[in-house]
């Protein structure tokens, strides 16, 4: 049976990039070993990193005096060290789930956090609006899209100050202004690669203008300088991100990526909303394109661990969801068909029609 994969991350990769990622597992090019056992320092391997980096700046439209970075230690690894490169009397959160939490929570160990607004009193099912930023602080600090609850900011917001975001989750699913921050990061295991690596974009200008000492494996400045091999970087992650990045580039680009994300989410919550046992947990306008958070209604609650066999038995995986919204989270990240988004809104009218 064919499976359809919603998992939040890691998550689905498009099938030719893991079958390349495979083959190079066994023989990388040809050259008669495995791309894990070679020197990431090798004249084999250093075309890889040099093609991911001008990839990165050709999608997001990079400009001058901007490094692009792939370092290891997860997206959370970020939440401590932007503040310790960036952050020198005060910083603005926008406090939007449970990953921006996380990020005010390291930020603080470094200066005066303003959390300028949250959505915690809803459990966080809108992006809060109308809050003010105060001028003086060195970055505002926010994520574009709340994996968990299933909310997404999708332009670049005003700010007094430069930006800087966590885009983990849907970050080459649209255009960005790069200009606008000094920093972007994202762990790949969501919508550029398997996990292991993250993608930065740092304003190089912006680097080394705090005044307190930043441990070598800590300073951003290092891993620009080294070209990210400061130390052994993550090769095999690094490369699926290559592979994954050329398929985005071959599909039309992030322009390509934003118009299927618009219509796989139009599928779904259209059925969301139609559907009599179904509805979305987040407001309206502030959805995710990316992750696609639902819940039975009231009267139909318990049926909830019943819908999740029925779509299991039609092959559709990982739509169970995060236990702080309880439900049900059809992920949609760049890889995600048509088809299998189809399938589980067909799904969704079959167990309706059943009842
Ligand atoms: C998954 C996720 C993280 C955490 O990533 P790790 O790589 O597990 O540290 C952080 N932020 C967002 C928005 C995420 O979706």
């Amino acid at each position: 049976m064919e499976k359809f994969n919603f998992n939040a991350g890691p998550s689905k990769l498009p099938r030719e990039v893991m079958e390349a990622t495979a083959a190079a597992c066994l023989d990388f090019n040809g050259c008669g070993l495995s791309i894990m056992e070679i020197s990431h320092r090798s004249a084999q391997f250093k075309p890889v990193l040099e093609e991911t980096v001008a990839l990165v700046k050709e999608l997001l439209d990079v400009p001058e005096g901007y490094s692009v970075l792939f370092l290891g230690g997860g997206a959370s690894m970020e939440f401590c060290r932007v503040p310790y490169n960036f952050l020198e009397k005060k910083a603005a959160y926008l406090n939007t789930g449970t990953w921006a939490k996380k990020a005010i929570k390291e930020a603080r160990m470094f200066g005066e956090v303003v959390e300028v607004a949250s959505s915690a009193d809803q459990n966080y099912s809108y992006i809060p609006k109308n809050y003010s930023i105060p001028s003086d602080a060195d970055y505002f600090h926010y994520t574009t899209n709340n994996t968990i609850y299933g909310t997404e900011l999708r332009t670049d917001p005003e700010s007094p100050v430069p930006l800087i975001a966590d885009m983990s989750s849907d970050i080459f699913s649209r255009p960005v202004d790069v200009r606008r921050y000094h920093c972007i990061y994202a762990g790949a295991q969501k919508n550029v690669s398997m996990a292991g690596v993250n993608v930065l974009i740092v304003k190089d200008e912006a680097l080394e203008q705090v005044s307190r000492p930043i441990p070598s494996i800590l300073n951003y400045m290092t891993h620009v300088q080294g070209g990210s091999m400061f130390n052994t970087p993550p090769v095999v992650p690094i490369y699926t991100a290559m592979l994954n990045l050329r398929w985005v580039k071959a599909h039309g680009g992030v322009a390509g990526m934003e118009r299927n994300a618009h219509e796989r989410a139009n599928i779904l919550y259209d059925e969301i909303d139609r559907n009599r046992l179904f509805k979305g947990t987040a407001r309206s306008e502030d959805r995710s394109l990316m992750n696609i958070c639902f819940v039975m209604n009231e009267e139909y609650k318990d049926l909830e661990t019943d819908f999740l066999a029925f779509a299991a038995e039609r092959g559709i995986e990982g739509i169970k969801g995060h236990r702080s919204v309880g439900g049900f989270r059809a992920s949609c990240y760049n890889a995600q068909t048509m088809s299998a988004v189809q399938a589980l809104a067909q799904s969704m009218k079959d167990f309706e029609a059943k009842l």
